[in-house]
């Protein structure tokens, strides 16, 4: 099967130290499927790491948002392309991994950007997040109970600039990372392409490729097993397959929270409705391989 796997954050961990011992791990899933004769094609958010690199900067050096995505997209490819490249070595599978500096075009009349809704960076007391805030301009909000994060506006992918690139390495047989942290956001005009501030959703992006690359099957792969309703409620259900239908049910009845499990869902439902056949597997990362196998994760199927 042609693959596309989005690794969620907590494949990475928070700095690059703890990133390159995490991968060391998050890799393993990843080249079973590629021992199983699985085209793989990779995608990865980069929520905490884009603000860690805004943090890092002097305070004198404007460090544009677009920027910081695309140097995410540099340090976590490269970390991620090296530790799978090891393992593949060390199970003696001979498959080159290439990660893409890839740019994804949004549009720029998107009500996204009146609407900054994309957590990003560490997170803030109140305090300190009204002290940001009056410093820098940046908008800030409480991030469900966890502190306060800043915002940024999050546009839908709209086309992948170098997917003729990534289809014809994954053509010559290559294991390719593209749309790291949902691609470097940019507008086109008049058929020129510039930067745009902006983070795109991992997840959106991802499935944007999956319909790009024509995958039969999009995986994101995160920290739980299986998608549940009433989730962290007394009468909380695991899911195992839902339908179109049922999962718009469950949007209605709110069962997914914004900014973490509903923009899967929502991303899932873009590409099975694009493609009768397409399938999104919901599952953890250690869990892959059970979850193709329909063991445990939860399906999103057309009907
Ligand atoms: P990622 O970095 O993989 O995108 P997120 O934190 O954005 O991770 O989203 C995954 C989280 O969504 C889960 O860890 C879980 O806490 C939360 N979540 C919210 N609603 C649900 C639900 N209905 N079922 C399962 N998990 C849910
Ligand atoms: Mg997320």
């Amino acid at each position: 099967m042609k693959i596309v796997i989005a690794l969620g954050g907590n494949a990475l961990g928070n700095s690059p130290q703890e990133q390159k011992e995490i991968l060391k791990d998050s890799v393993k899933p990843i080249a079973d499927l590629i021992q199983e004769g699985h085209q793989i094609i990779l995608a990865h958010g980069n929520g905490p790491q884009v603000g860690m690199v805004l943090n890092a900067f002097d305070k004198d050096v404007e460090l544009p948002m677009v920027e910081a995505n695309a140097m995410t997209q540099g340090y976590i490819g490269y970390q991620l392309q090296q530790s799978l490249q090891n393992e593949l070595m060390n199970r003696k599978i001979n498959k080159p991994v290439v990660s893409l500096v890839t740019q994804v075009v949004v549009d720029e009349n998107d009500s996204a950007f009146l609407h900054p809704t994309k957590p990003i960076g560490p997170f803030l007391s109140k305090e300190d997040a009204l002290v940001q805030e009056e410093l820098t301009g940046h908008t800030f909000i409480e991030d469900s109970g966890r502190g306060y994060r800043r915002v940024v506006p999050s546009p839908k992918p709209v086309d992948i600039v170098e997917i003729e690139s990534i289809k014809q390495l994954v053509e010559d047989g290559q294991i390719v990372i593209t749309v790291g942290g949902g691609g470097i956001p940019v507008i086109k005009n008049q058929g020129l392409l510039s930067g745009i501030d902006a983070v795109i959703d991992k997840d959106f992006a991802s499935s944007q490729l999956a319909i790009q690359v024509q995958a039969d099957l999009l995986i994101i792969l995160t920290a739980v097993d299986q998608i549940a309703i009433n989730f962290n409620k007394p009468n909380q259900q695991w899911l195992t397959s839902i339908n179109i239908e049922q999962a718009n049910q469950f949007i209605q009845e709110g069962h997914f929270a914004p900014g973490s499990m509903l923009p899967k869902i929502e991303a899932a439902l873009n590409f099975v409705q694009h493609n009768p056949n397409n399938k999104v597997l919901i599952t953890s990362l250690e869990k892959a391989s059970l979850g193709i196998q329909e063991k445990t994760g939860t399906i999103i199927r057309h009907s």
